[in-house]
C-alpha cells in the first residue's frame, strides 16, 4: 500500500486508558497490564513499524528510549561511539553510563566510525546538521562487529528509513516531528530483528520506561498528517536556508539541503531543522529577543516554528553564535520577514 494511504487510512483507536483488561477464561491477553502493552500503543507501534520496515516499541520519551536501548544492549566494559555534534542529551547520557564501566567516544560521523560495540549515528544531527554516508559507515561499523543505532528524529521515516541501509535499531524522539504539535513527550525504538524486539520489550516491561496511552494517541494522530507536514516543512526550511545564506549578518548556514554531497544521495528533502551562526552569543541573544512570530523555544518538528540560541548546557561544543531554527507550517514570507527583522536589515 502507498505510504500516504497507510498513514491516513482508518480512524484513530479509542483512547483506552485502562491499566488492566480482564483475563479471558483465566488467560491473560496482550493488554492485561498496561506496563506490558496497551491497545493505543500497539496501534502506534504497528503503524511506525510498517513505515520503517521493522518492529517498533514506544517509550516514555526519546531519552527514555535511548536509556532502555543502551541498558538492554550494553554491559560493563562495552564501548560506544557516538556522533559528535549530535543531540547533547544522548552524549550526556552515555557519559553518565561511564560510571557503570561503559566507555564513550565521540566521533565525526562524516568519516569512518571508530571500533566500538555500539555505534550511534544521527543524520541531520541536532544542532550541527552533519550527515553520515550511511551505506558505507554502517558497513564499516558492522565489519568491526558493532551494533548500529540511527537516531532518525529529525528526518522521520517519510524521508529516511535507516533499516534499509542495515541499521540494527532506529531511534526517534517522537516528541518532535512524529507527534508534531509540541504536546506529547514520547520516544520509539524500531528494531530490525524480532529477537531484539522481544529482548527490548522484556526490558521495557521490567524497567517501566513505558509510554502512557495519551501521548501514544497524540503521536498516532500527529502521524496521520506526517506525509503532508514533512515535505512542506522541508521546502520552507530550504528556502529560508538559501535566503539566510545571503544575509549580511549571517556568517554560516548549516542545512544539508544546501548541497551536502552525501545527504543528497540518501534523501530528497532535508527536514525542518537548520542552524545558522551570527557573530557571537550576544548577537544570538538579540535575535532571540527580537522575534515576533517564531517562538523562542526549544524542541523541533512542531507545526509552529521555534528558534533557540546555542543550547545552554555545560559541555555542548557548539559555536556561541549558533541559532537553531525548526521550521513549522507558517507561510515562508511571514517567517522570512520575522527572521530578517530579528537579524537587523
Ligand atoms: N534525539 C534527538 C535528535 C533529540 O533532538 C532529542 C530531544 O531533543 C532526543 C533524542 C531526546 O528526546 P526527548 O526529548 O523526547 O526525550
Amino acid at each position: 500500500m502507498n505510504r500516504d494511504t497507510e498513514l491516513a487510512r482508518g480512524g484513530l483507536p479509542p483512547l483506552d486508558r485502562a491499566t488492566i483488561h480482564p483475563f479471558d477464561d483465566a488467560t491473560p491477553g496482550p493488554f492485561f497490564y498496561q506496563r506490558m502493552a496497551h491497545p493505543v500503543g500497539a496501534e502506534a507501534e504497528r503503524l511506525l513499524g510498517e513505515l520503517e520496515g521493522g518492529h517498533a516499541l514506544l517509550f516514555s520519551s526519546g531519552a527514555g528510549a535511548t536509556t532502555a536501548l543502551l541498558l538492554a544492549m550494553l554491559k560493563p566494559g562495552s564501548t560506544v561511539a557516538v556522533a559528535g555534534g549530535g543531540y547533547y542529551g544522548t552524549v550526556a547520557l552515555m557519559h553518565e553510563l561511564s560510571r557503570w564501566g561503559i566507555e564513550v567516544e565521540e566521533f565525526d560521523q562524516t568519516g569512518e566510525p571508530p571500533v566500538a560495540d555500539l555505534v550511534w549515528f544521527e543524520p541531520c544531527s541536532n544542532p550541527i546538521l552533519t550527515f553520515p554516508d550511511l551505506d558505507v559507515a554502517i558497513g564499516q561499523a558492522h565489519a568491526a562487529g558493532a551494533v548500529v543505532v540511527v537516531d532518525n528524529t529529525v528526518l522521520s521515516p517519510v524521508l529516511l528509513r535507516p533499516l534499509e541501509y542495515g541499521a540494527d535499531f532506529v531511534l526517534h524522539s517522537a516528541t518532535k516531528i512524529l507527534a508534531g504539535h509540541h504536546d506529547a513527550l514520547i520516544g520509539v525504538v524500531t528494531c530490525a530483528r524480532a529477537e531484539d524486539h522481544a529482548r527490548l520489550h522484556a526490558f521495557r516491561t521490567v524497567s517501566g520506561i513505558v509510554a502512557a496511552p495519551d501521548p501514544a494517541w497524540l503521536m498516532l494522530r500527529g502521524m496521520k498528517t506526517l506525509a503532508l507536514r514533512v515535505p512542506r516543512q522541508s521546502a520552507t526550511a530550504l528556502e529560508l536556508a538559501r535566503r539566510l545564506e545571503t544575509h549580511p549578518n549571517v556568517e554560516r548556514v548549516r542545512y544539508p539541503g544546501l548541497g551536502d554531497p552525501i545527504a543528497v544521495r540518501y534523501v530528497d528533502a532535508f527536514g525542518p531543522l537548520l542552524s545558522f551562526d551570527v557573530a557571537d552569543a550576544d548577537s544570538a541573544a538579540r535575535v532571540e529577543r527580537s522575534l515576533r512570530l517564531i517562538e523562542n523555544a526549544t524542541s523541533l518538528g512542531g507545526v509552529a516554528s521555534t528558534l533557540e540560541a546555542r543550547e545552554r548546557y555545560e559541555g555542548t561544543r557548539v559555536p556561541p553564535g549558533l541559532l537553531r531554527l525548526s521550521v513549522g507550517l507558517e507561510d515562508v514570507e511571514d517567517l522570512w520577514r520575522d527572521l530578517a527583522q530579528a537579524l537587523g536589515n
